[in-house]
């Protein structure tokens, strides 16, 4: 019997289950389809809140922890995996906002400044990674260190006797531990037991293939983003569609976001749109986290809800879980 079950298996279950493990714990993980496709394949890998000052005290404060650990995190991760997720302090220009009131009270408690270019405010700290390939290297080291890993498991049901949890069900296999972590991204709501609402929000993403160095800093304005790989690849996004987990892409959107890149990069009018996809995110109504343990039932987590920011607060959220099974 494994001391601790994930359930899920993105950045999130990932990361959550390395922690465990790290502190010598015996985790098995169960994914419902293959490791690492869904939301945080999907996403952009921008290590930080888009506009930080509409996030809670919380929000910020995973992802300031979360901020300090990425490059050495990356680092170990290429070195156990030999794969990189190529952790890139590129740096954000961000178009609009700043100069609000929120954003001058936010930047002020914070103490985190940025550099004026002709009326845009750069935060040079700001860094990406390539979240696909961070996700290949936590499959790959998780496995490593003894984790468990069983994809193609989709749990049905919590084993719940004298409002403690026993374990799990699984395509009809009953798997018993004291410690379950539910980490299932958009798909959390689905369990009962969630405290509070977790719901799917569609964003769908371009790429577009250019030439390395095309585009200097990820560009952030009108609530879209610009993010150039290291690569030549520069990814744009996003929209906020609360349509369930419908995952149709529209023509209409990749030449928004398109049209979009080229108002602000107009050097990317030469080069094509390579991909278009979708991606849900795990949100909430108020913005916030749920990473805590059950008040109702013993021996339950929950490591969900992370919304926009999942990638870039996961290190932090991790810990904290595995602290507190610990
Ligand atoms: C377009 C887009 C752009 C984004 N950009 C950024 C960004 O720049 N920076 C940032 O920090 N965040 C970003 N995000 C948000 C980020 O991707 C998510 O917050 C994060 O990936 C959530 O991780 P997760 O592990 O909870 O979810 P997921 O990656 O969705 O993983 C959940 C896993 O649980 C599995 N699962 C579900 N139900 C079950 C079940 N019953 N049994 C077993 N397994 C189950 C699923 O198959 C899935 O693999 C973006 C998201 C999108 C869609």
């Amino acid at each position: 019997m494994p001391d601790c079950i994930v359930i899920g298996g993105g950045v999130i279950g990932m990361m959550t289950a390395r922690e465990l493990t790290l502190k010598g714990l015996e985790v098995t993980l169960l994914e419902k389809g293959t490791c690492g496709k869904e939301s945080s394949w999907a996403g952009g890998g921008i290590i930080s809140p888009l506009y930080p000052w509409e996030y809670s005290d919380e929000v910020n404060s995973f992802s300031f922890a979360s901020q300090e650990v990425y490059e050495g995190l990356c680092h170990e991760l290429l070195d156990s995996t030999g794969i990189d997720p190529e952790f890139y302090r590129c740096g954000l220009l961000m178009l609009d906002q700043f100069e609000q009131d929120n954003a001058k009270t936010w930047l002020k408690k914070y103490q985190v400044s940025y550099q004026d270019i002709d009326d845009k405010a750069l935060f040079e700290n700001i860094a990406q990674i390539r979240n696909p390939r961070l996700v290949k290297a936590l499959k790959k080291d998780i496995e490593i260190r003894g984790v468990k890993v069983i994809e193609n498991a989709n749990v049905s049901d919590l084993l719940i006797d004298a409002d403690a949890i026993k374990g799990v069900k699984y395509n009809e296999v009953s798997l018993h531990s004291e410690n379950v972590v539910l980490s299932a991204g958009a798909w959390s709501g689905e369990f009962a037991q969630t405290p509070k609402e977790v719901f799917p929000m569609k964003g769908q993403m371009i790429v577009i293939q250019a030439k390395p160095k095309e585009v200097e800093h990820i560009i952030l304005g009108e609530g879209r983003y610009i993010i150039p790989r290291l690569d030549g690849n520069v990814v744009v996004g996003s929209t906020m569609q609360e349509v369930g987990f419908d995952r149709s892409t529209e023509d209409i959107i990749r030449d928004e976001l398109y049209d979009f890149a080229i108002k602000y990069q107009p050097q990317l009018s030469k080069y094509p749109v390579k991909y278009h996809w979708s991606g849900f995110r795990p949100a909430t109504r108020d913005n916030e986290v749920i990473v805590q343990k059950s008040d109702e039932i013993e021996g339950l987590y929950f490591n969900t809800g992370h919304f926009r920011n999942g990638l870039n607060m996961a290190p932090a959220c991790a810990k904290k879980i595995a602290n507190l099974i610990q």
